[in-house]
């Protein structure tokens, strides 16, 4: 139901940032306050939300349906941002993208050590972002507690890389 719906409102875009790439954009998800909660609704009836302490959301798209997920559960949100964006002492982890590499960083003292922290972002590519999302939780000393995503490119195969980390998977659409 909810995978229809988003279907029929996320704009592909072919050829875009680089010819080749199609790229999913959600803007048109924003439009729709009803289909923004609906997405929350789905994370909420598809996780198990008694074990999350902390959503972690990823620049910057990571950040819309992290902190609505966040204020839902009634738990902190964590930004998980680009190299140079967070002001405090920060931990930071390089990765592969399709043409290059690119940093993220989390502050140190995002959350306390054992803390259960759900990863969030708008979209499951290659699984490069939300592993070295991944490595950091981790580093912090805390346990990744599973995923949440509104799309999930299958033919990537990007969920294959988060096993290691939790077989807790949520993917809206495909
Ligand atoms: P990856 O690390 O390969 O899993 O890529 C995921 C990250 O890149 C997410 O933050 C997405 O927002 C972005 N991304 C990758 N591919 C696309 C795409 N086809 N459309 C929109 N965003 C994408």
């Amino acid at each position: 139901m909810i995978e229809h719906l988003l279907k029929s409102v996320i704009r592909d875009v072919p050829d875009f940032p680089e010819p080749g790439i199609v790229f999913k954009d959600i803007t048109p998800i924003l439009q729709d306050p009803a289909l923004c909660g609906a997405i929350v609704d789905s994370f909420v009836n598809r996780l198990t939300t008694g074990a999350i302490d902390v959503v972690a959301g990823i620049e910057s798209r990571g950040f819309l349906f992290g902190l609505m997920l966040a204020q839902r559960l009634g738990k902190p949100f964590v930004p998980i941002r680009k190299q140079g964006k967070l002001p405090c002492r920060t931990i930071k982890q390089e990765y592969a993208l399709e043409y290059g590499r690119a940093t993220i960083e989390i502050h140190e003292d995002a959350f306390s050590p054992g803390a259960r922290v759900l990863i969030h972002d708008d979209l499951l590519a290659t699984g490069g972002t939300v592993v070295a999302a991944s490595e950091l939780i981790e580093q912090l000393g805390g346990q990744v507690a599973g995923y949440a995503f509104v799309i999930g490119l299958d033919f990537l195969k990007g969920h294959e890389r988060l096993a290691r980390y939790s077989s807790s998977v949520v993917t809206l659409a495909n």
